[in-house]
């Protein structure tokens, strides 16, 4: 028997994946997968692990949201005020691991 919070953290230590994949596999709204998000960053510090975020990335002009520190989905983009944006995706990731590569 698993918390809901214990199967997100199971998902993205699988894989990456985004906040709308963890709502239609644990059958969640988006919403709830943010506030849980935001625990679960805290909880595997602890464990020496990290929630790693895949900046969200603009799909018409290309420009990545790098700055941003939320993990929400970002609305439009700054720069081409284009409304199609791929959503940021997350992953727990060891916290000594360094780089992309898997
Ligand atoms: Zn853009």
């Amino acid at each position: 028997m698993y918390t809901i919070r214990q199967q997100i953290i199971a998902l993205l230590t699988e894989e990456e994946r985004g906040a709308r994949d963890i709502s239609q596999i644990l059958r969640i709204r988006e919403k709830e997968v943010y506030d849980h998000l935001g625990h679960i960053e805290r909880s595997v510090a602890s464990q020496d692990r990290k929630l790693q975020v895949i900046p969200a990335r603009c799909l018409e002009c290309s420009y990545v949201f790098g700055s941003r520190k939320r993990l929400t989905k970002p609305g439009r983009c700054p720069r081409c005020k284009g409304e199609h944006v791929a959503d940021p995706r997350y992953r727990v990731v060891e916290a000594g691991r360094t780089g992309e590569g898997s």
